[in-house]
């Protein structure tokens, strides 16, 4: 299939031409604030079999629905409990995904991989709630990549790994916030974050009190999981391992890949890029600083080394507060928890 590329300065026309794909049962790719979603109609179950195969995505990995106005809901949602209302109209258009109960009957049932609950948001990006505008369906959309690869922030990224395979890219630029939504599921009292994300759990306690995290719950605890957090995500070619401790350790590490015949690629910030002594790549993404910049960077900085000959990826750490807990929960992902410190080094 050729997949058609339309940029936004292209004008208003291009909105209604990727409403008509999508509601005649196409896949478009366009931008939200979080990162680049592959759109079909939610309703349609063969539109929604075109994004699992174009991704290669495991069937039983629910899909987000994306909605423009909190009107649609009344069509699919059953219900909207208190803390979801305050929730929505706290982080609404915003990088926010509220898992709740499903009026049977109206979303293809591969959408929410035959469970009871959907995950729906309502993204903040002009270009995406446009067409989601326009279109006026509820929208499936997961990330624009295949699956297990980084999320792509950026048309480039979406073409590399989805060219003929889907209907058409709208490019809207670099997306904003970088990493995928929060996911956090309100159907039970205590809210559970499911994935973290774009609102940081600080955010979201300060709207509705205490929120438990899927991480710290008890396994033999019946609690509903995100189905799709069991798969490897969001990971280059070559492998990744998360180094902990200071310049002189990591230059013990470095070697120590040299010395094996690795090609050694580093990810970085600014700040641990300037003390490191080492001649390797570097790829920096932005000052410790401001974590924001460095999740609008991640996923174009682990991109960048598959057109390398690096193979292996040392990656730098970082504080887990604000945005920093969905920095290393794909950081962790994309290394498949391998770590490196004083207790596990880099083999000889
Ligand atoms: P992605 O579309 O790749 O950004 O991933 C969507 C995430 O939302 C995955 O981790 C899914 O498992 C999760 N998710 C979607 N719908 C549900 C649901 N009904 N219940 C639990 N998790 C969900
Ligand atoms: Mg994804």
């Amino acid at each position: 299939m050729e997949t058609k590329l339309w940029n936004i300065d292209q004008g208003k026309e291009i909105y209604q031409e990727a409403a008509e794909l999508l509601r005649s049962g196409e896949t478009v790719a366009f931008p939200t604030e979080t990162v680049y979603g592959l759109g079909a109609d939610a309703t349609n179950p063969d539109a929604v079999k075109q994004i699992y195969e174009a991704k290669g995505r495991p069937s039983d990995n629910p899909l987000i629905v994306h909605i423009a106005d909190a009107k649609q809901m009344q069509e699919f949602i059953a219900e909207v409990p208190e803390k979801a209302e305050k929730l929505m109209e706290a982080f609404w258009p915003g990088p926010l995904t509220l898992i709740l109960p499903i009026k049977p009957g109206v979303l293809a049932e591969s959408v929410t991989a035959g469970l009871k609950t959907v995950g729906v948001r309502m993204p903040v990006h002009p270009v995406g709630l446009e067409l989601l505008r326009i279109t006026n369906r509820p929208i499936a959309a997961p990330s624009a990549n295949r699956s297990g690869r980084p999320s792509p922030t950026t048309a480039r990224h979406v073409e590399e790994d989805l060219s003929g395979r889907i209907s058409a890219i709208i490019d809207g630029g670099s997306t904003g916030v970088g990493l995928e939504s929060t996911v956090l599921d309100v159907t039970s009292d205590t809210p559970v974050i499911l994935r973290p994300g774009g609102v940081s759990t600080e955010q979201i306690e300060e709207v509705i009190g205490e929120v438990r995290s899927a991480r710290n719950i008890p396994k033999k605890e019946e609690v509903p999981k995100a189905p799709g957090m069991k798969y490897t995500h969001y990971a280059p070619l070559a492998p990744v391992y998360l180094v902990e401790g200071g310049a002189a350790f990591w230059d013990k590490q470095i070697k120590r890949g040299l010395d094996r015949g690795e090609k050694v690629g580093l990810l970085l910030s600014d700040e641990l890029a300037a003390e490191i002594r080492e001649p390797v790549m570097k790829i920096k993404i932005g000052s410790r600083a401001q974590m924001d910049e460095i999740a609008r960077r991640l996923y174009d900085g682990l991109r960048l080394f598959d057109h390398t000959d690096t193979t292996l990826i040392l990656a730098e750490t970082f504080s887990k507060d604000g945005i920093g807990d969905a920095v290393m929960n794909r950081l962790e992902k994309a290394a498949g928890n391998k770590y490196l410190n004083e207790t596990s080094e880099l083999p000889r």
